[in-house]
């Protein structure tokens, strides 16, 4: 079988092919670099179908619940996808885990697609694979998704999450489960369902649920409690009632700010995922997260220094350096004497705000702010010093042009790596408390360029 590009399997999906489907989540739960192309040619057609999330304790009977509203959905002609999330089981793809023995004839009926997911890693793959998957059943023309999780990790909660209508499952008799929606399934229930309400207790859980909602917080949509016994399919038709008026409520003002809220949470947990890829991916001069971790430990770095090396770092990752250089800080200005060349820029009004002999350079300062910038006068305390040297060559004059940058010595391995040609290929301590390296004029367009990063002030 030949491996379909991202626009013949699109193809596939939107026709609503299964194999294609398949395939299709197959990408999204392995992260497959194919599938944002995928998904940029299937997702202007989706946004039609109906995505319910189901939760609760192992046991609670969620899957008989997921399978008793597919065929509610089915008997009404309705094309329906279950994904079945379960981050703890090795089984991934069409594994059909213990459960869903309860579901057997809706495998074979063509009108249901089934599909188990256990993508672990980062926190947060889960429910963007999740989220991705369900895309491409929703433009593959499922009408209805049910998304079922398990347990009520931070993970599943996000998976959870994502659902339009989102139904936390519970029994009489597991003490536990009020403790599990206090620790935050709480505030993302739309519906309660206690199943299996044909047990003992079953009343004494649907009065605990409602004396939680009455202390807690909710707006406009009050979660209605409903009691099931799925097995039976007893309150089945009364849940998928429930689910019609919570959609209904959707659609005006309150449900539009929900489902804004949904879609920030999802671009934020792509975004979120992406740097923490870069981050983990840094390696070499520019920082690492280990070099970083590094000089934390030994205080040559403090936190938020570190994370805007890596910052800056991940930001410089393949492209240009956007946001490395922050500004142009000064212009140096090679003088014979400062107090000579001082009048004139005395007269502009652009006085000394700063004097300093750097002896590395030999040279005496000058700086004269001008805005965000400064001009530095440069006088040479020795015949030694480079601006000796440049004097006597071609006279006062333009004699660098300095930027500052974020991390100078993540600026230097990035002009390293290109083949510039430095004059330092280590920082050195420059004046006013900056750390700086020349860059030579050969690869700059004919300027001394200066490169300064501004260290943080000593403490007093
Ligand atoms: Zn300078």
């Amino acid at each position: 079988m030949t491996v379909p590009t991202p626009a013949e399997l699109a193809e596939g999906i939107l026709a609503g092919q299964t194999r294609a489907v398949a395939r299709g989540i197959t990408w999204a739960e392995g992260a497959d670099p194919r599938f944002p192309e995928l998904l940029s040619l299937i997702f202007p057609k989706g946004g039609r179908a109906r995505v319910v999330g189901l939760t609760g304790s192992p046991g609670a009977g969620k899957s008989t619940l997921t399978a008793a509203l597919a065929r509610l959905a089915r008997a009404e002609g309705k094309r329906v996808g279950i994904v079945a999330v379960d981050p703890s089981s090795p089984f991934s793809g069409g594994a059909i885990l213990g459960d869903r023995i309860r579901m057997q004839e809706l495998y074979t009926d063509p009108g249901v697609l089934i599909r188990s997911m256990a993508t672990r890693g980062h926190l947060g793959g889960l429910a963007r694979a999740t989220a991705d998957a369900v895309d491409v059943l929703d433009a593959a023309g499922f009408d209805e998704i049910l998304v079922e999780t398990v347990g009520v990790g931070q993970d599943e909660i996000e998976v959870f999450r994502l659902a339009e209508s989102c139904v936390v499952v519970l029994t009489p008799g597991m003490g536990d489960d009020i403790q599990a929606i206090k620790a935050g399934l709480m505030e993302v229930a739309d519906v309660f369902v206690v199943n299996k309400a044909d047990r003992e207790g079953a009343d004494r859980v649907v009065h605990e649920i409602l004396q939680m909602l009455e202390l807690g917080e909710h707006g406009a949509w009050i979660p209605p409690v409903l009691k099931t016994v799925a097995r039976a399919a007893t309150g089945i038709q009364e849940l998928r009632d429930a689910l019609e008026r919570h959609r209904a409520f959707l659609a005006g003002p309150e449900g539009a700010s929900r489902r804004r809220e949904r879609t920030v949470r999802r671009i934020e947990s792509i975004v979120q995922q992406r740097l923490l890829a870069d981050l983990h991916g840094l390696s070499g001069a520019n920082g690492s997260l280990a070099s970083e971790a590094e000089r934390l430990e030994g205080r040559t770095r403090d936190p938020f220094a570190a994370a805007e090396t890596l910052l800056a770092a991940v930001r410089d990752r393949g492209g240009p350096a956007r946001g490395l250089v922050t500004r142009i800080a000064h212009l140096g200005v090679a003088v014979e004497s400062l107090e000579e060349g001082g009048r004139f820029y005395d007269l502009l009004g652009l006085l000394e705000e700063h004097a300093e002999v750097v002896e590395s350079q030999k040279v005496s300062t000058s700086f004269r702010p001008v805005g965000e910038s400064s001009i530095e006068l440069l006088e040479p305390t020795s015949p030694e010093s480079p601006i000796a040297k440049h004097l006597a060559r071609r006279g006062p004059g333009v004699h660098h042009v300095c930027l500052e940058v974020a991390d100078v010595a993540a600026a230097l391995a990035k002009l390293k790596g290109a083949g510039v040609r430095l004059v330092n290929e280590e920082p050195f301590p420059g004046a006013h408390r900056c750390l700086v390296a020349f860059v030579h004029p050969a690869s700059t367009g004919g300027i001394l360029l200066e490169l300064s990063q501004k260290l943080p002030d000593e403490p007093r």
